[in-house]
């Protein structure tokens, strides 16, 4: 009998969501044609973060797989979310795995104080803000399934 899924909340010890830190890209156009190796990076971190957490916490399988996708992280999560299928196809632990994308509005802050959603000019004083979220890539939970002790 599998017992009930168990939920690793990413706001509890021991700290999870593993955060994928994507790669620099240059300004400019030369990536171009090249999305689906950067997507596929991508959807590789993702298995390997959550295959990684589901074996550190003695998963049988894994159902669901939470990853909260910045706006600006100039990804496709239609594409990503196709490759992760395909790379769990063959793993036992894995394929059942589905992978929920919420997509995350981007978070600017500027020098003088002003935080928000604006990404190219500060609507307080005309700056421009620095991004401060909105890039990433993070795996926020997983729900696995474990083995009867
Ligand atoms: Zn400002």
């Amino acid at each position: 009998m599998p017992g009930p899924p168990i939920y690793i909340d990413s706001s509890s010890p021991p700290a999870y969501p593993t955060s994928i830190k994507r790669k620099k890209r240059s300004e400019g156009g030369f990536l171009k044609g090249h999305s689906c190796m950067h997507e596929f990076s991508i959807a590789y971190d993702i298995y390997a973060t959550a295959r990684k957490a589901a074996t550190e916490h003695g998963a049988r399988e894994v159902r669901k797989v939470s990853v909260e996708f910045g706006e600006m992280a100039m990804a496709s999560p239609e594409q990503v979310s196709f490759l992760f299928g395909t790379l769990i196809e063959d793993d036992p632990l894995m394929k059942g795995a589905s992978l929920a994308v919420s997509v995350t509005p981007p978070l600017s802050r500027c020098t003088c104080g002003y935080e928000g959603g604006e990404r190219f000019a500060c609507p307080r004083c005309g700056g421009l803000p620095e991004l401060v979220k909105g890039k990433e890539i993070l795996v926020t939970n997983i729900e696995i399934e474990v083995s009867d002790e």
